[in-house]
C-alpha cells in the first residue's frame, strides 16, 4: 500500500503573511490534497526574539480567508499534537539526548556563540567538550553548569548529497558543514533541530519550503541519519522576483518595491481566489498548457509537484490587477456586492439604485480599492466651474446648456419608470427636437448631475443610480447657477 502523503505548512509568527509564504503554504496544501493526503499546521515559534504577539491568528485568518483547510494544527487538534513547537519542549530535549547517547550529539558548555568563527568561507566551532569524559559532564550538570546541545558534524575531507525535487542533486562538502546547536542554554531549540523532530513525528512526508534551506538540507539528512529516520521528499521553492519600478531591474520580492503581505492585497481590493490563482501560477504551471485561471478545487485536482518550475518567477502587479479584474467581472451581483461593500460605504451613506451602481462600476474596477474615488459624487454632487458646460468639442455653450437643462427638466418629470433606457430614449428624443446632437444634451446632462469630467457610466445610467428626486435636484441646483 502506497504511504499516505503528509505535508506541513510551518510558518513562524513574525507579524505578517508574505506572499512567498502563502505560496509555500499554498503548494504544500495542494501537494497533499492533490493525493489525497493529509495537511498539518504547526507554529515554529521557538525563536522568541522575532515572535510577534497575534500573528498566530493571522495566519489562521489567512488560510481561511484563502479557503485553505489544514487537517491538523493548534486551533483544531490532532492526533500529532501540540503543533506549537512551545509546547514540545520535552519532546526536543528527549531527542536531543537520543543524539547524545548515540554520539551524534554533545553537550557543550561553552555557550551558543563562543568558539564558534567564521574562518575564511567557513563557519567552524572548536571547542574540546564533545571529548569531555561521562564524569565530567556529570559534574558540570549536577553544578547546574549552563549547555548547550551541538551535533556532532563530520569533520573529514567528505561531502554529503541529498536528492531535491526541484534542483536535483543537492552536495554539499563536509568542510560546509559545523556543530550546530540544536537546544539553546535556556531549554529552547533551534529550527534546524526541531523541525526534523516534527517533521518526523508529525509523519511528513512531503516538505516544501524557501529556497534558503536547500543548502543546509544537506546537513538536516545527517541528523536524520543520526536518528535512522527516513527523508521526506523536498522541494525547494525559487525565490520570487519583481520589477524595480525605478530601475527596472528584476529584483528580490520584497517590501521595499511594493506590496507583500497578503493582508495589504486584500484591503487593496484584491479577492483571495485571485491571490490564489496568481500566487500557484509563480512557480508552476500545468505540463504543456496554457490554462491561467484556477479555482482551488481545480488547483487540487491538476497540481502535481514535479510541474514545480527551478527558475524564479516575477510577480508582477499588473498581471494580478488584471486577474484580480476577471474575477470581479465574473462575480455575479450578490457576490459582487458583498466584497465591494466595505468600499461602497467608504464615501457612499446615501440611498441609490444600489443594483444600478453595481453594474456600472462592477467592469469598471481592477481592484476594489478604485471605487471610493469613482463613486464619490453619488453622495455629494461636487463644485465644479460652471462655465465648463460650454464645450466646443461637445458643441455646447452655457445657453444651451441653459435651454436643455430648462427642457430636460419637463422630459424627464414624466419619466415614470426611472430606469437607463427610458431616461436615454427620452432625452435623445428632446435632442432631436431641439436640433441638438445628443452628444450635447448628454454633456450637459452628465457634467449636472455628476460635477465630474471623467464619470464611470454616462448621463442616464448616472442618473439611474442617483434616482428620480435626487437627479432632478442636481439639474435644477444647476440650472440655478447657470441663471
Ligand atoms: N519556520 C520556517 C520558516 O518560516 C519553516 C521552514 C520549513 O518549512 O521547514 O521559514
Amino acid at each position: 500500500m502506497k504511504k499516505e502523503v503528509v505535508s506541513r505548512y510551518a510558518p513562524s509568527p513574525t507579524g505578517y503573511m508574505h506572499i512567498g509564504n502563502l505560496r509555500t503554504c499554498l503548494y504544500e496544501y495542494l501537494t497533499a490534497k492533490h493525493a489525497g493526503g493529509k495537511f498539518i499546521l504547526r507554529i515554529e515559534d521557538t525563536d522568541r526574539n522575532r515572535f510577534v504577539a497575534d500573528s498566530e491568528q493571522v495566519i489562521f485568518d489567512t488560510l481561511h480567508a484563502c479557503n485553505i483547510k489544514y487537517d491538523e494544527g493548534p486551533d483544531i487538534g490532532g492526533k500529532n499534537g501540540p503543533y506549537r513547537q512551545s509546547e514540545r519542549l520535552d519532546i526536543y530535549k528527549e531527542y536531543a539526548r537520543k543524539l547524545i547517547d548515540n554520539k551524534s550529539a554533545y553537550y557543550c558548555f561553552c555557550g551558543e556563540e563562543e568558539k564558534t568563527e567564521v574562518e575564511g568561507e567557513f563557519t567552524v566551532h572548536h571547542c574540546d567538550c564533545a571529548k569531555l569524559s561521562k564524569a565530567e559532564i556529570e559534574k558540570k550538570l549536577t553544578a547546574k553548569t549552563p549547555y548547550v546541545i551541538r551535533f556532532n558534524a563530520p569533520k573529514d575531507d567528505k561531502s554529503t548529497t541529498y536528492h531535491d525535487n526541484v534542483f536535483g542533486d543537492i552536495t554539499v562538502s563536509h568542510k560546509e558543514m559545523y556543530d550546530i546547536v540544536l537546544l539553546k542554554s535556556d531549554g529552547y531549540p533551534t529550527y534546524n533541530f526541531c523541525h526534523i523532530v516534527d517533521d518526523h513525528l508529525m509523519g511528513v512526508t512531503h516538505v516544501l519550503r524557501g529556497n534558503e534551506y536547500l543548502m543546509t538540507t544537506a546537513l538536516y539528512t545527517l541528523i536524520y541519519k543520526a536518528f535512522g529516520w527516513t527523508l521526506p521528499e523536498y522541494y525547494h521553492l525559487p525565490i520570487i522576483m519583481t520589477v524595480d519600478k525605478e530601475t527596472g531591474k528584476i529584483v528580490k520580492f520584497s517590501k521595499r518595491h511594493g506590496s507583500v503581505a497578503f493582508r495589504d492585497f486584500v484591503e487593496a481590493g484584491y479577492l483571495p481566489e485571485a491571490l490564489i490563482n496568481y500566487i500557484a501560477l509563480l512557480g508552476w504551471h500545468l505540463g504543456n498548457s496554457d490554462e491561467e485561471f484556477f479555482t482551488m478545487e481545480e488547483l487540487i485536482k491538476v497540481f502535481d509537484p514535479k510541474d514545480i518550475r527551478k527558475s524564479s518567477s516575477v510577480f508582477d502587479y499588473e498581471k494580478l490587477k488584471w486577474m484580480n479584474a476577471k474575477y470581479l467581472t465574473q462575480m455575479n451581483l450578490k457576490d459582487f456586492y458583498k466584497v465591494a461593500k466595505p468600499f461602497i460605504e467608504k464615501v457612499l451613506n446615501k440611498t441609490v439604485n444600489m443594483d444600478a451602481l453595481l453594474k456600472l462600476i462592477q467592469p469598471r474596477v481592477q481592484i476594489l480599492s478604485e471605487i471610493p474615488e469613482k463613486i464619490e459624487f453619488f453622495e455629494k454632487l461636487p463644485d465644479f466651474d460652471i462655465n465648463l458646460l460650454a464645450n466646443d468639442k461637445k458643441k455646447t455653450t452655457l445657453e444651451i446648456a441653459k435651454n436643455v437643462l430648462t427642457k430636460s427638466l419637463e422630459v424627464l418629470g414624466k419619466v415614470k419608470d426611472w430606469n437607463n433606457d427610458n431616461l436615454f430614449e427620452a432625452l435623445n428624443s428632446l435632442a432631436t427636437e431641439m436640433g441638438l446632437k445628443a452628444m450635447s444634451v448628454m454633456w450637459v446632462i452628465r457634467l449636472s448631475v455628476s460635477g465630474s469630467l471623467v464619470t464611470v457610466g454616462g448621463a442616464t445610467e448616472i442618473m439611474e443610480v442617483l434616482g428620480k428626486d435626487e437627479s432632478i435636484a442636481r439639474l435644477k441646483s444647476t440650472l440655478a447657477r447657470i441663471k
